[in-house]
């Protein structure tokens, strides 16, 4: 697969393997579709500049933990979510936009780093 150690990083701090089981389940589909329809598809840190830019994942506000990975009102609270375009995901996740982002690598709809 020819992974560098960065990206296998990336995997591991954005999708935990406690979590995997998580953003399969249905619920989480479901509550992920109906936060999206309910922000109007729309990034809400842009929209919040008064930009328009469709969002791309799902945000924890609240970061999902192993403490708390079983709790709906953190994990499936629509107040505890936020809609994000990729460049406001980055930002947030990794404090510094594109560096760790390379060519080649995005996040796919659950948050997890694919190559593209
Ligand atoms: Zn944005």
């Amino acid at each position: 697969m020819g992974k560098s150690e960065g990206y296998r990083q990336g995997v591991i701090d954005i999708a935990k393997e406690y979590a995997k089981k998580f953003y399969n389940s249905k619920q989480w589909q479901d509550c992920r579709r109906s936060y999206i329809s309910k922000v109007h598809g729309l990034c809400e840190h842009c929209l919040e500049e008064g930009k328009h830019v469709p969002g791309y994942i799902v945000d924890h506000v609240i970061e999902i933990t192993p403490s708390n990975i079983n709790d709906p009102e953190v994990t499936l609270n629509h107040d505890n979510l936020q809609y994000l375009c990729l460049a406001c995901h980055n930002t947030k996740t990794f404090g510094n936009g594109e560096e760790v982002i390379r060519d080649g690598l995005m996040f796919d709809s659950n948050g997890e780093l694919v190559e593209s």
